[in-house]
């Protein structure tokens, strides 16, 4: 026999064994017909059988021919792991004659490699099976989940699926409740529960501790979801051993123009983001204006680092007012993104930055730089007037903050009476308890602090009631149109809030003033301080330390 016939032969055998459970048996059969036409023999078969020789573990038959002569079949036994011994029967041609020796050879031969050509497939097939499996719930993986998404753009049919990216909520809860083993439990029976009656074509992937992806087709996303809303999974074996699952969820709805894997995963990570810091949404749906914001929010996260190391973020300063005798009280200090030459208004960058901590570098930035310029007015001899800056809620959770604040000031020899921070009010109970210990802090480092916003959230009178705050800041809002019959209203509240604010001992101060009606309506209800573009717009430094010293 020819040397790359006899391979061919016994890869093609091996390759059949291996995949023996999905081939057509008439395909088995004419594979090992070939090789019997070479080798001379009528049939063949492997059996794997456990470490008591007994059971049968997997066991493959070509071409058995009926009522064998068993004293002229041939048998191969090679062990393997675990006890196990891969059993080879050879089965003759039928009326053939005894194997001679040189037959029996080469059979010797062919089965060995057929033996070793199935061992490498069997690898190739465990090493396969990790690559795209988890091994701790046994389901498919994201590498499984990405090139699905590959093979489906190659074959141009990635629009017929949704793909869904899925946290499990309160999941680390549930492990301090339940146990981590149960919890085990949980995440594969919620992954076989979700993919009950979804196609082979479709994927549940697990990504990481309690996060899914799933590509499914799109006819069977209302179905998911409704798992994904709320789902009772059992765990054990009592009754009450079940758990409620729910899940966050970012969606994408394919379409053919998505290009590769990488861009479904960022969208559905994006929209997942959306649903997991949203309090009402338990799922959002990834679309392309929130890419562009995706997009935008980037850009200002990576800009940022660097606006401030080359101080292109300015600090623009907007004067306080008494309406008594119109004379400067103080200002706030507002920051500014200068990118070449266009500003950038704090509303476009500031909720990026809140997103995460960088909004605490901002405010500091802001501080540090007001308390030089304070230190700097003292120094040529002029008169400072008090400057609030504003201190985003994130800091709150800084334990050091009252020091980190008296740091700065003392650092530039600022005089504590000078510098105001605002804060926002917050309905967050947690919030709350740390809002006051800054705020009872700061006042015994004489430093005053402002509710920032008054009347913009759901304003508590428990804050201004239990929070020692010096200055009440009434926002914008409450002026609103006297046009317009709900701003009746809101001025009604707002007549209520300065006289409560002044019977605490607060002072009042109201933002957004624009005309000379808002400064009527203000002294009418004994508000005698204001800020707003009626005075000045915030202005850059230079500009201010005019208007400073004119006063
Ligand atoms: P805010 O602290 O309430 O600041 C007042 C805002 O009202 C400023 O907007 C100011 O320009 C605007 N304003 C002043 N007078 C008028 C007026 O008469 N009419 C109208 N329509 N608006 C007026 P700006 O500078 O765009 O700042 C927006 C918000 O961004 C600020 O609101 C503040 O919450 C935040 N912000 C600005 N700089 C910083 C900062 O350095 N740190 C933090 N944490 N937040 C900042
Ligand atoms: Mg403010
Ligand atoms: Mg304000």
């Amino acid at each position: 026999m020819k040397k790359e016939f006899y391979e061919d032969v016994v890869m093609n055998c091996a390759e059949l064994l291996s995949r023996a459970h999905t081939v057509e048996a008439e395909e088995n059969k004419e594979a090992v017909r070939e090789a019997g036409k070479e080798l001379h023999f009528g049939g063949l078969e492997m059996k794997r059988l456990d470490a008591e020789g007994k059971s049968v573990i997997q066991s493959i038959c070509f071409m058995k021919p009926e009522n064998v002569d068993r004293s002229r079949v041939k048998e191969f036994c090679y062990k393997e792991e675990d006890g196990v011994t891969a059993v080879y029967t050879v089965y003759p041609l039928a009326g053939q004659d005894e194997w001679n020796e040189r037959a029996l050879k080469w059979l010797n031969f062919f089965v060995m490699q057929l033996h070793e050509a199935n061992e490498r497939q069997n690898l190739v097939q465990d090493a396969n099976y990790y690559r795209y499996h988890d091994p701790q719930t046994k389901h498919t993986n994201m590498a499984y989940f990405s090139e699905c998404c590959d093979f489906y753009i190659k074959n141009k049919i990635v629009d017929r699926y949704t793909a869904i990216s899925v946290n499990l909520s309160d999941f680390t809860n549930l492990n301090l409740l339940i146990g981590s083993s149960n919890c085990d439990t949980v995440l594969i029976r919620y992954m076989d529960w979700l993919k009950e009656g979804l196609e082979d074509d479709e994927v549940v992937s697990r990504i990481s501790g309690d996060q899914f992806a799933l590509l499914i087709r799109k006819e069977h996303e209302e179905m998911i979801l409704e798992k994904l809303r709320s789902s009772d999974i059992v765990y054990g074996t009592h009754t009450n051993d079940v758990v409620t699952v729910s899940a966050e969820a970012g969606i994408y709805r394919l379409s053919k123009d998505v290009e590769s894997h990488h861009n479904i995963i960022q969208a559905i990570s994006n929209a997942l983001n959306v649903a997991k810091n949203s309090v009402q949404l338990q799922f959002s749906y990834y679309d392309p204006l929130s890419a562009d914001a995706t997009e935008k929010k980037k850009f200002y996260e990576e800009a940022f680092e660097k606006a401030l190391a080359n101080e292109n973020i300015h600090v623009f300063f907007q004067p306080k007012v008494s309406l008594k005798d119109y004379d400067l009280i103080g200002a706030e200090a507002l920051s500014r993104w200068i990118v070449n030459d266009e500003v950038i208004p704090p509303d476009s960058f500031i909720p990026i930055l809140e997103e995460t901590t960088r909004i605490c570098e901002l405010d500091f930035y802001v501080l540090d730089h007001v308390c030089k310029s304070i230190h700097s007015w003292i120094r040529h001899g002029v008169k400072p007037v008090k400057v609030s800056v504003n201190f985003s809620r994130r800091h709150l959770s800084n334990k050091n903050l009252v020091q980190d604040i008296v740091q700065v000031l003392d650092k530039y020899e600022v005089p504590h009476q000078y510098i105001e921070i605002e804060l926002t009010e917050t309905t967050i109970d947690a919030d709350f308890e740390a809002l006051k210990r800054v705020v009872y802090g700061l006042r015994e480092y004489g430093i005053e602090s402002s509710v920032d916003d008054f009347g913009m959230g759901y304003s508590s009178l428990s804050l201004i009631r239990d929070v020692p705050f010096k200055v009440l800041k009434i926002d914008k809002s409450f002026l609103g149109d006297k046009n317009m019959e709900s701003d009746e209203r809101q001025r009604a509240m707002m007549k209520h809030v300065i006289s409560m604010a002044n019977d605490l001992g607060m002072e009042c101060i109201a933002e957004g003033v624009e005309n000379m009606e808002h400064v009527q309506l203000l002294k009418e209800n004994k508000c005698y301080m204001a800020q707003g573009f009626l005075f000045n717009k915030p202005v850059p430094q230079e500009e201010f330390e005019e208007i400073l010293m004119q006063s």
